[in-house]
């Protein structure tokens, strides 16, 4: 690995670029720079190219820039200035079903899908490594592949579609997009649960609160970890979101793969 290479960051580099971070951090060098050259010419030049060079590099220089430089962009109203790939990322919706929450843990527990301890509830290990792996073939899918999967493991007839992104289902009773991360966990529960005499609309019903549990990424089979929302820079909300919301995300590939209910 060369030098250049070690300095890359490619989460916040390229396609994850964010621009209001590059032009605070662009900002912040060329003033820096300016305030140095006015002291000694070449400290200015030398900070200024290296500063510039980091910024293409590693997306920003100035610590912490993706948690406040959005929302310091969207405060002096710039933030219009700055639109991500043209388009609103898009928010992950959920599957739903009419299932009584008690009834959909009681059935769990005695599916073995869920185990009540102590400390409470886990999944089985025996529910996690089927889950698992189903997540684990879905992943190699392509996206209209698992879009087939998803229409192949609904209890309805619907229209599925691999569309930004993500894949959005056009059912009787629902009409809902999904991101790619949360398409493969939950096509996973449905087979993984269903498998067990669950009561397939029990299966779907539990595809949103099964998301708490998982432990390796869906979409790259990275490590969860309970996170915030970073609100650029390869995250995933709009600059209006809040970046502290907390969720389930991605170490490496910064999918969010559960968000927790506000409080
Ligand atoms: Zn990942």
């Amino acid at each position: 690995m060369s030098v250049i290479d070690s300095l890359k960051r490619p989460e916040h580099t390229g396609a994850n670029r964010c621009r209001p971070c590059t032009v605070v951090n662009a900002v912040v060098v060329a003033v820096v720079g300016l305030a140095l050259g006015v002291l000694w010419l070449p400290a200015g030049f030398v900070v200024a190219a290296i500063g510039a060079a980091l910024v293409y590099l590693r997306g920003y220089v100035v610590p912490g820039t993706p948690s406040f430089a959005p929302r310091l962009v969207a405060a002096v109203g710039l933030s219009g200035v700055f639109e991500h790939d043209d388009e609103e990322p898009r928010q992950s919706e959920s599957l739903d079903a009419n299932v009584d929450p008690d009834v959909m843990l009681s059935t769990l527990l005695d599916a073995d899908v869920l185990v009540e301890r102590e400390d409470g509830l886990f999944l089985t290990d025996e529910a996690r490594d089927e889950w698992e792996s189903a997540m684990a073939t879905l992943r190699k899918a392509s996206d209209d592949e698992l879009a087939e999967a998803v229409a192949a493991a609904l209890p309805f007839e619907a229209e599925v579609a691999a569309e930004f992104d993500g894949i959005s289902i056009d059912g009787p009773s629902m009409s809902v997009w999904i991101s790619r991360p949360q398409a493969i966990a939950d096509v996973a529960t449905l087979l993984a649960v269903t498998e067990r005499a669950v009561d397939p609309m029990v299966s779907l019903a539990a595809t949103e609160p099964l998301r708490m549990f998982t432990e390796v990424c869906p979409e790259c089979g990275g490590p969860v970890e309970e996170t915030t929302v970073r609100n650029c820079c390869g995250g995933t909300a709009g600059v209006y979101d809040s970046p502290e919301h907390e969720v389930l995300g991605c170490e490496e590939c910064g999918a969010v793969v559960y968000e927790f209910g506000d409080e």
